[in-house]
């Protein structure tokens, strides 16, 4: 088995690291009900998207 051979330092791993942040996720506000959803995406609590029902959602 090929085996590292030197310790990683702190800094090489942390410079690793450097690439690893999370970024938030984009939301827009549904036209219909005003709810956030994902772009590009059918809403969640109404079931509309582009300006028409698609997914008929149960209350
Ligand atoms: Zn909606």
């Amino acid at each position: 088995m090929a085996v590292p051979k030197r310790k990683t330092s702190p800094s090489r791993r942390n410079m690793r690291r450097s690439h690893h942040a999370l970024t938030a996720v984009g939301h827009a506000d549904c036209p219909n009900c005003g709810e956030k959803k994902l772009p590009h995406h059918i809403c969640a609590s109404c079931g509309h998207y582009a300006d028409r029902e698609v997914v008929k959602v149960a209350d």
